[in-house]
């Protein structure tokens, strides 16, 4: 089975390159082209909308950049379609980073929204504009001619087309299982985690909207070529909402469910348009309803795709440990014991009417472990999220190493070396439990999106994963590092983000109830890795609602009730303190 992975995707190569060269009739090379053109589109979806978690409606609108950029420039100025294609992809890429810049700020249906809105607008302009030919279009597109050669019969045009789906399917493939891949991946579990592990998901969200927007104008430049004439109706608003409807029914998060969708889609609407006709004995347009119909039982019986179907009898290759000798990750210097790392001064939250956190002040110093204890909702959580950027301060101040770190974002606090885990497990479910950790080597990597297409990343990637196992190792869980993380019970799940903190090279850990949902054993061990932390020089902030664990651990302890401090004091002083156990006792029973 293993070989199936293996071989399948240099047989497919194969085939759709040697097809035009076999007794294939007209009619399905031109099927052909039409699908691979689809499935250009489609992967950008993938990973836009499958991946990412973004919806995009305006990827026609892409395409038709791409396909009036060539149409314009080869018929109109004579140029070179090589031009054309810089154009196409430039002018596509600005759209993007416009759109991008105003929408992914924003959380939900902004993207969705602005992307119909680029759909009209562009279909519009590409309709009234006389100088596009207005809804006649450009006619009259040369053949395509690259480096001297013609290539611009159906057949050659076939290869060219190919060639680029498959390349473009092998960078995607490579992107995903990267640095900046990890991270966009990263995108639909919600920015929190992402971001506390240093990634902008901003970023990584234009990223990939402007690659998808990319692969749309690389489609509609041959497109062009393709038809040797354009206009508006290819790249209206109802073509971008086919082009989901194809990775939807494909599979949306498969990189060849793009390539399935546009196929089966192609291949249907020709069949439909037929078919339909026939059946209720009148002329129309009859495939809408009939895809309508098919998205519905999709989404019923195969939500992820008719890929699934597929993908089901191919087993999850396991990631080849070709990490062992990878040169060890540079390490960052631990502040010196005893100077003072983290000072929380008077700091304040208010929801609303509800004081979460009311002015508590406490400090950590290089090399201590302190507990932050008190009852549920007492704020330990909601003090963690001040720290560490999560949420904003409504008063007061946090200074890391004498720098104040209020109000700024996570992930450069992360940066500055404080990690965290979080006290309902934020991770990436259908990534595996090596992959997760990885996430938190993501600021000591460099790796960007071209690099990683490219695979010029796996001296960096093979660095990043030794580093990974390491501290799976350490936490006692390298023997599950191929299983997907989502897989996993609680216990473990909590011990995959302490690795993953770890793997950021904290100075200062924040764990948020570490050993909740841990056997005894599994306890034990904790504790002794963090201890042994301690001896590394890092320093540690633990929410803990096991007494035993927290007053055999910590150097000192705050505890919290109601949203205030109500004493801080030594493991003993902290047992012996009447308020204390009045807290306890007062909420708890
Ligand atoms: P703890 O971690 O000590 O159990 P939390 O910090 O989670 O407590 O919560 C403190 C209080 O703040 C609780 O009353 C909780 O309901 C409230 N709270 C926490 N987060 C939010 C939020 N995002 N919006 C509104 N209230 C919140
Ligand atoms: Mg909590």
């Amino acid at each position: 089975m293993a070989a199936v992975r293996r071989f399948a995707f240099p047989l497919f190569a194969l085939l759709m390159l040697a097809l035009p060269f076999l007794p294939v009739p007209d009619f399905w090379i031109s099927q052909s082209n039409y699908i691979g053109l689809y499935a250009i589109v489609s992967l950008g979806l993938v990973l836009l909308t499958g991946v990412a978690g973004l919806t995009s409606f305006g990827q026609a609108a892409f395409v038709g950049v791409g396909a009036y950029a060539a149409a314009f420039v080869t018929a109109k100025l004579a140029g070179s379609p090589l031009l054309a294609l810089a154009l196409g992809v430039g002018l596509a890429v600005v759209a993007a980073l416009v759109l991008g810049a105003i929408t992914l700020r924003m959380s939900g249906h902004y993207l969705p929204l602005a992307t119909i809105a680029w759909g009209l607008a562009l279909y519009y302009t590409m309709g009234n504009m006389e100088f596009l030919g207005k809804y006649d279009g450009i006619l009259g597109i040369p053949t395509l001619k690259l480096f001297g050669v013609d290539v611009g019969s159906e057949r050659h045009l076939h290869v060219v087309i190919w060639v680029i789906a498959l390349l473009a399917a092998l960078a995607s493939t490579h992107l995903l299982d990267s640095r900046p891949g990890r991270a966009i991946r990263s995108l639909k579990s919600g920015a929190t985690m992402a971001e506390a592990m240093g990634i902008s998901t901003f970023r990584a969200k234009l990223t990939v909207f402007v690659l998808a927007a990319v692969l749309a104008a690389v489609s509609g430049w041959l497109f062009a070529f393709f038809q040797r004439t354009v206009n508006p109706t290819p790249f209206s608003l109802s073509k971008g909402i086919e082009y989901l409807f194809m990775v939807v029914l494909g599979g949306v998060g498969h990189v060849w469910g793009a390539f399935l969708g546009a196929g089966v889609v192609k291949l249907l609407e020709d069949q439909l348009q037929v078919l339909l006709p026939r059946l209720f004995g009148a002329s129309g347009n009859f495939e809408s309803i009939g895809f309508g119909v098919i998205l519905v039982l999709v989404l019923k019986y195969a939500p992820d795709g008719l890929w699934t179907f597929i993908s089901r009898w191919v087993p999850r290759a396991e990631r080849p440990r070709d990490w062992a000798q990878a040169a060890p990750l540079p390490v960052r210097a631990k502040p010196t014991p005893g100077e003072p790392l983290l000072q929380v001064q008077a700091v304040r939250k208010q929801f609303g009417g509800l004081v979460a956190v009311n002015d508590v002040s406490f400090e950590i110093r290089a090399g201590e472990i302190v507990g932050l204890i008190g009852p549920n909702g007492a704020g330990k959580s909601t003090t963690f999220n001040l720290i560490t950027g999560v949420l904003s301060l409504t008063s007061g101040q946090v200074l890391y190493r004498a720098e104040p770190i209020g109000g700024m974002a996570s992930r450069n606090i992360a940066r500055r070396g404080i990690s965290r885990t979080f006290q309902h497990v934020k991770m990436i479910p259908d990534m595996t439990v090596l992959e997760n950790v990885a996430l938190g080597g993501y600021l000591r990597g460099s790796a960007g999106p071209l690099r990683a297409m490219l695979r010029l990343d796996r001296e960096e990637e093979r660095g990043l994963f030794a580093e990974a196992e390491r501290q799976l190792a350490r936490i006692g869980m390298a023997d599950r590092m191929h299983e997907l993380g989502g897989n996993l019970a609680l216990g473990p799940q909590r011990l995959m983000e302490i690795a993953r903190a770890l793997c950021t090279d904290p100075a200062l850990l924040l764990l948020d109830e570490p050993a909740a949902g841990l056997r005894h054993k599994e306890k034990q061990a904790l504790g002794d890795v963090l201890r042994q932390l301690k001896g590394e020089g890092v320093s540690l902030l633990l929410v803990e609602h096991d007494m035993d664990f927290v007053m055999g651990l910590t150097d000192r302890i705050v505890v919290m009730e109601f949203g205030t401090k109500l004493m801080e004091g030594t493991p003993p002083e902290v047992q012996a303190s009447p308020a204390v156990r009045a807290a306890y006792l007062g909420t708890e029973h």
